[in-house]
This record gives structure tokens, C-alpha cells and sequence, in this order.
């Protein structure tokens, strides 16, 4: 099975990709989680570029993405299916993984679009709770951890990530409109995407995908 999460910042994918990820027995790949490790301690040119970028909240270049993707879907654990949560994010990324699954003869099973209201991502955003190594999300008031900033999982410091701060919260909603929603056009032109009301709550949006997925 192969699933596909597009959404503003802040709409709920990496919080339902976790749990369909579990329920399914798929992998979880999160393209976010992984540009967030490459910068966590940049050394090379690369991955100092990497770190400016996402602060800024603008997109990393489509062959850095690419390339990165590409890699991780060839391995083990994405034989039985996958999920792509923030991938693809640009018109050219979502024809190159086409091809993709085109050669290995795999089709995308669902492309989910999470509609969130803009009064909502960002009281999402601006709550959001990031644990660095365990890559759990919590948010303040919807989803608090049990202990006041320590991850439940690992115990580790939550964090607030600078891209969730005010001013690159304006400019990535932007950047969804510019680079993000001609992806939506794309799967629409071939009747491919599944709209899903975001605004319920964590449980109730977690339902309908399973209600969507088991049809
Ligand atoms: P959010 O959860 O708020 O939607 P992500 O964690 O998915 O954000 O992504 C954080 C940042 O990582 C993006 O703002 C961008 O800089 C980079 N990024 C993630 N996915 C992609 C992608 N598919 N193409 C380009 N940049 C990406
Ligand atoms: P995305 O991956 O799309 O950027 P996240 O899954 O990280 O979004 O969710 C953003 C924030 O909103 C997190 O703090 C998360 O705990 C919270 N959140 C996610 N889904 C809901 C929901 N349905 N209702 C309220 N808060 C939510």
C-alpha cells in the first residue's frame, strides 16, 4: 500500500501518518524528519544550505529531495508499502515519483488532502511540540505529553521548531500556495485525490482515513 499526505504546515499529516503507519504495518517516511537530521549538525556545504533553507521555510531544492526519497523507498522496510508525509511538495517531484513507481510497477494507492482551516494551522503551529530524537509531535493543549516538556517516549526536552515560529509560519503558508498547491491540480487532472476534513479532532480524522483505506 501506498499512501500519499499533502497538506499546509501544520494539518495534521505527520500525526496521522504515525498512527497509519502503525495500524497498516508500513513505513513511515517523512521528508521533513529527514532534512530536519541532516541539519541538526551541519558540517558540509550541503547541509549548512539545508539548515538556512528550512529556517527560512522555504522548500529544499527538487534533486536534493528527490534523490533523498528515491533512496529511501528502495529500502527493506518499504516492501510491504509506505507512506509519504510531506513528499511530494512540488509538481516536479510529484512527476518524477510517477516514474518512480511507474518502473517498479507499483501503483500510489491514495493521495490524501488534509483541508484545515488557516485559523487552525496556525493555533497548530503555534503549539506544536517537537521531540528531536523520537520525532513524537505533541502539541500544548491538543495533545500534551504526560510530563510538561519531556517527551513521553524518551524523556528528551521538547522543542519549539524554528520554522513554527511566527514569520516562517506566514511565509511557508505562502510557499504551500505558490509551490505546494499546483500539486493538488496535478492528482485532480486524473482524479487521484481524496479530500478529508482536518478539522476534527485527532481521533476523528484518524477514523475516516481508516474508513477511506478499508473500503
Ligand atoms: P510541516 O510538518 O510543517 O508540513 P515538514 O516537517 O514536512 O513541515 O517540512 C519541514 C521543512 O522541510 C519544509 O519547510 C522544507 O524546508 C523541508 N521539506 C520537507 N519536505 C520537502 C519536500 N518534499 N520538498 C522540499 N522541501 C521539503
Ligand atoms: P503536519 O505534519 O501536517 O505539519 P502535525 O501532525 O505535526 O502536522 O500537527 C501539527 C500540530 O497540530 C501538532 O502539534 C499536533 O499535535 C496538532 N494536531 C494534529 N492533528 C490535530 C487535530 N486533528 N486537532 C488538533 N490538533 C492537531
Amino acid at each position: 500500500m501506498i499512501l500519499l499526505l499533502i497538506g499546509p504546515p501544520g494539518a495534521g499529516k505527520g500525526t496521522q501518518a504515525l498512527r497509519l503507519a502503525n495500524q497498516y504495518g508500513i513505513a513511515h517516511i517523512s521528508t521533513g524528519d529527514m532534512f530536519r537530521d541532516i541539519s541538526k549538525n551541519p558540517q558540509t556545504a550541503l547541509e549548512k544550505e539545508v539548515k538556512e533553507i528550512m529556517t527560512r521555510g522555504d522548500l529544499i531544492p527538487d534533486d536534493v529531495t528527490i534523490g533523498l526519497v528515491e533512496e529511501r523507498i528502495k529500502r527493506p522496510d518499504c516492501e510491504k508499502g509506505f507512506i509519504l508525509d510531506g513528499f511530494p511538495r512540488t509538481v516536479p517531484q510529484a512527476e518524477v515519483l510517477d516514474k518512480m513507481l511507474e518502473n517498479v510497477h507499483k501503483p500510489l494507492d491514495y493521495v490524501f488532502l488534509f483541508e484545515v482551516d488557516d485559523e487552525a494551522l496556525v493555533e497548530r503551529k503555534a503549539g506544536r511540540l517537537f521531540a528531536p530524537q523520537s520525532k513524537r509531535v505533541y502539541h500544548k493543549t491538543y495533545n500534551p505529553p504526560k510530563e510538561p516538556g519531556k517527551c513521553d517516549e524518551t524523556g528528551e526536552n521538547l522543542i519549539q521548531r524554528d520554522d513554527d515560529k511566527p514569520e516562517a509560519t506566514r511565509h511557508r503558508l505562502s510557499v504551500y500556495q505558490k509551490q505546494t498547491a499546483p500539486v493538488i491540480a496535478y492528482y485532480d487532472e486524473t482524479k487521484r485525490i481524496t479530500r478529508l476534513d482536518g478539522m476534527g479532532s485527532m481521533d476523528e480524522v484518524f477514523t475516516s482515513l481508516c474508513e477511506e483505506i478499508d473500503k
